[in-house]
């Protein structure tokens, strides 16, 4: 893989800061020069490519230093987790090239070792059960600039708090009317630190633990813990964790466990894209795409169905690199590491999207010849294959003009081209339709003795078509796709607008009755082409049907939006 974009690196150790902490670390002895992480996706909704960011970087260090790297579902959310999400996050993981091994855990399963921990927290004297309901939690808490005030029930006794927090966890109280506090200080200019709520009273079944529990622990509690217990060695989060991260080393040294190391980095954003799995589900809801794995959608499901390959993506998350400052990576980077990677790999093909018909008017009606067809001139070990060629073929409409302006070199009357592979033809004429004016056929000859495309008397000959037999040729639809926003930045609310305001009309055209050549009629689900001169494309994995494949632009050859926003 070509990488000349530079990451943001260690300028020092040509790393960037976190490898540097890790090295450091490994240096020093730290956790006995272990190296552990985690990835810890709540399932609540589809991945996409800024946890495919965190993903490499999780399971990348491991790899890099020699350490593992555990899956663990963050799932203490249950009224929004589903396994429908766990398993489309295993699925992508996996697809991504990443193996958790035998290593895949759910901070469900530490419930009950929470459970003990707060009670411990509680008889060290630092939890306490409020009896504040929410409202009034958020109005003690105060804000940026107010300290926050003391809960009046901060200072119940330990039995008191332990008998309490007992019986929320057996069920004896409504849904929100009490809550276990860290018991840290409402003074603190960290507002993660005033006392935070670390059990909560919810009456929603678990997808795992069904009805065992009515308290479930918070975020913060959690997490630091569920680290601790899976002795974790370096604990990777984005940027809006750094204040929590305070919290995480207090819990962990309160109760004197195994203590990782928590440390942030810029989450990825896309230009022309949002990235909340919120927003991305308000899309699905709405039926603004048709669903998680649209081929539109930043999700890991989309950007496979529409022809991403799994290098492209980490290739992409390494050129991003690892930085502690908030940044947008522009879209067409995504892009132009995917061209990268499937013109190295990609099969070419020719597929004519707008046919018009071509009849080459000296070729023998009844000749059929098999010509050699390069499968990937960036790859000679791929060899060639046959491609039919006969009387009467389909060029794209746009490769022609009956008064070409200049320096046009396709094909207008008299001018010559050459069809790819095949011979070179010159345009002797075309009819056209006489109710619409539309171009029906152009009429050619060829020249027999330019088979395989090069000029006998070495003329200059500068056009290429594509180009597929007439006779051999199959009809299919192939769907155009673009971004699915028009604004770089659709969450800028400045001018009142909403992100769906923004939405691209015209990111999906579908083209019918599109001709493309004889061997793409068994191509697989999920396979990839070049389709020569247009762009890369790969049949849809919901809508083709044996013999019938669907194609999906993945992205085209050269960057539209490029010209179009210079
Ligand atoms: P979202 O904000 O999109 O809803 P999330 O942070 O709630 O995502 P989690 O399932 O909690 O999603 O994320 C799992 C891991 O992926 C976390 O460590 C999180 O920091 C990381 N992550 C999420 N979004 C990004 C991103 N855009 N770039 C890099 N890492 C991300
Ligand atoms: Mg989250």
């Amino acid at each position: 893989m070509n990488d000349n974009i530079p990451a943001e690196t260690d300028s020092t150790a040509g790393i960037d800061f976190v490898r540097a902490i890790v090295e450091r670390d490994i240096r020093d002895g730290k956790h006995g020069g272990r190296v552990h992480t985690r990835f810890p996706p709540e399932p609540n909704g589809y991945l996409h490519i800024g946890h495919a960011k965190a993903i490499c970087l999780d399971f990348g260090i491991a790899s890099e230093y020699g350490g593992k790297c555990n899956l663990r579902f963050d799932d203490t959310n249950p009224s929004k987790e589903s396994v429908e999400y766990t398993e489309s996050i295993k699925q992508d993981i996996r697809w991504l090239g990443f193996d958790w091994e035998d290593r895949l855990f759910y901070a469900s399963d530490y419930f009950g070792r929470l459970y003990e921990c707060a009670e411990q927290l509680v008889r060290l004297g630092r939890a306490f059960v409020c009896d504040l309901g929410p409202d009034e939690l958020r109005d003690y808490r105060g804000t940026l600039t107010q300290p926050g005030r003391e809960s009046p029930w901060r200072n119940r006794t330990v039995e008191e708090n332990l008998d309490l927090f007992r019986r929320m966890r057996a069920g004896e109280f409504p849904d929100g009317s009490r809550t276990l506090r860290a018991k840290i200080g409402m003074d603190s200019p960290n507002i993660c630190m005033r006392d935070p709520v670390i059990y909560r009273i919810l009456r929603a079944p678990h997808h795992r633990t069904g009805t065992d529990w009515c308290i479930y622990p918070m975020y913060d509690f959690t997490h630091c813990l569920s680290d601790s217990i899976e002795g974790i060695t370096h604990s990777f989060c984005t940027l809006e964790f750094e204040d929590n991260r305070v919290l995480y080393d207090w819990i962990l040294d309160q109760l004197g466990v195994h203590h990782p190391q928590q440390i942030e980095f810029a989450r990825l954003n896309l230009t022309y894209t949002v990235m909340s799995k919120r927003k991305l589900l308000q899309l699905v809801e709405e039926a603004r795409v048709s669903g998680w794995d649209d081929p539109r959608m930043p999700t890991l499901c989309g950007l496979r169905r529409r022809g991403y390959t799994p290098e492209a993506i980490r290739s992409f998350s390494k050129r991003v690199g690892i930085a502690k400052r908030d940044s947008v990576v522009d879209i067409s980077l995504l892009e132009h590491t995917l061209r990268e990677h499937l013109n190295a790999v990609a099969p070419r093909a020719m597929a004519v999207l707008h046919p018009v018909r071509l009849v080459i008017e000296n070729y023998p009606e009844e000749l059929e010849e098999e010509l050699d067809y390069v499968i990937n001139p960036e790859d000679p070990s791929a060899g060639t294959r046959k491609v039919p060629f006969s009387r009467e073929i389909y060029v794209d409409a746009d490769d022609f003009r009956e008064n070409p302006p200049k320096g046009y070199h396709r094909l207008s009357p008299g001018a010559e081209v050459r069809l790819r592979y095949a011979y070179l033809v010159r345009c002797t004429g075309f009819t056209t339709n006489p109710d619409t004016g539309q171009i029906e056929q152009i009429l050619c000859s060829y020249d027999p003795d330019s088979r395989g495309g090069d000029a006998p008397d070495g003329r200059k000959v500068r056009g290429t078509l594509h180009w597929v037999s007439a006779r051999h040729a199959f009809e299919a639809d192939v769907r155009l796709y673009d971004r699915l926003f028009t604004r770089e930045n659709p969450m800028d609310r400045s001018d009142g607008r909403v992100f769906t305001d923004h939405l691209n009309p015209e990111s999906l055209q579908v083209l019918r009755g599109c001709m493309l050549e004889p061997h793409l009629k068994s191509t697989a689900p999920g396979d990839r082409f070049q389709f020569e001169r247009t762009g890369y494309f790969c049949a849809d994995s919901v809508d083709s049907r044996p013999g019938h494949p669907v194609f999906n632009l993945t992205v085209p050859l050269k960057d539209r939006w490029a010209r179009r926003n210079p």
